[in-house]
């Protein structure tokens, strides 16, 4: 029996068309969706060409303008951040800040969840995504899992934890100051949710977990695969939630307070490649998301064998003046992506020199 299954469908949609001398055209567009979720992500015959004007090249004397615009008075920056960022009591840190290395673990002032701190760089006020280097996130990434592990003893109730991040305003970032966001409480958001309930459904019924499936079958098929490493694989998703969308798995770790140092170091290292390539590419904001299964001890977890670490990263529209938005009626209504490049295309282009150093 198909465990996993890649569904798509297509249907055309046909004109008489001014880019076809006004003749009779088709255009074929296919409809791809998520195996765990069921989400769409739509392809059309002629969105390769459209990437550009959805999502824009950065212009970066703009970025580096706002950057300097802001470096005064910023609270996330050296001068003004113990002064001015919240503390956490004694017993959870040492301080009432977490520190390592470079990155810095503080309560959000705004929190949105029970549990919604902020992880930042204070001497770093301006990054381009390539300037996230494998140390640097390992770092940002290291005083994270370090406070999850503290955060899951000290707080009770807590049913999901994430570590989270907007990079630049088109990314929904406020400050320009680089910084992740760990967000965690009761209420779980309902798309991890339904990620949940997919997965342990998916668990019941074949008796093993859905994200070792999938990662065996992505493996094997080859055309989405990127990289292995460290109990971490890399993919292209077959229907991608957001633009030139990575993910990282690693099935056989439940939550991200059980990421070993090696899987962090590895983690940051591929991250680290995915943000130089949306550089390359003129991109310069992104979302990404590291989070796991239910956590111990709330009702979810009741037989929550099946889960898995996920980082799943997305590109945003470039930031220039007048970007625009690439979230619309699709996005936030209807629920659906678009796909410009082929998830196969991706892979392929990222495969090579992945793993190297
Ligand atoms: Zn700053």
């Amino acid at each position: 029996m198909e465990r996993i299954r890649f569904e798509r469908s297509v249907e055309k949609a046909a004109f008489f068309s001014p880019l076809a001398g006004m003749e009779w055209a088709e255009q074929t567009i296919e409809v791809r969706r998520d195996p765990l979720t069921g989400m769409t992500a739509v392809a059309s015959s002629e969105l390769a060409t459209k990437e550009e004007t959805f999502y824009g090249t950065t212009d970066w004397e703009y970025a580096d303008e706002l950057a300097r615009k802001t470096r005064e008075g910023c609270f996330f920056c050296p001068e003004k951040v113990m002064a001015t960022t919240p503390r956490y009591p004694e017993d959870l840190v040492a301080g009432g800040r977490l520190q390592r290395g470079r990155a810095l673990v503080f309560p959000n002032l705004f929190p949105l969840a029970a549990l919604h701190a902020v992880v930042t760089y204070p001497g770093l006020h301006f990054l381009r995504p390539s300037q996230f280097t494998p140390d640097l996130l390992e770092e940002g990434l290291g005083a994270a899992i370090d406070f999850a592990a503290r955060a899951e003893r000290a707080y009770g109730g807590l049913e999901h934890l994430e570590l989270c991040c907007n990079h630049m305003l088109p990314a929904g970032a406020s400050l320009v100051h680089p910084h992740f966001q760990m967000f965690g409480g009761a209420a779980v958001p309902w798309l991890l949710r339904l990620m949940w309930e997919r997965a342990a459904a998916f668990q019941a019924k074949h008796g093993v977990a859905y994200w070792q499936t999938l990662v065996d079958e992505e493996t094997a098929r080859g055309e989405r695969f990127i990289a292995a490493e460290a109990g971490c694989t890399w993919l292209s998703p077959f229907a991608p939630s957001g633009g030139r969308e990575v993910i990282a798995v690693l099935p056989g770790v439940g939550r991200i307070a059980e990421l070993s140092g090696e899987q962090v170091a590895a983690l940051a290292a591929g991250l680290s490649k995915v943000l130089a390539w949306y550089e390359r590419e003129g991109l310069s904001a992104f979302n990404f998301t590291l989070g796991g299964g239910p956590l111990p001890g709330g009702p979810l977890a009741a037989g929550s064998a099946g889960h898995a670490v996920t980082l799943r990263i997305i590109a945003r529209s470039a930031f220039k003046h007048e970007y625009r938005t690439d979230d619309y009626f699709l996005q936030k209504q209807l629920g659906g992506e678009l796909i410009f490049i082929p998830p196969e295309e991706i892979a392929a282009t990222l495969r090579s020199g992945f793993g190297d150093g």
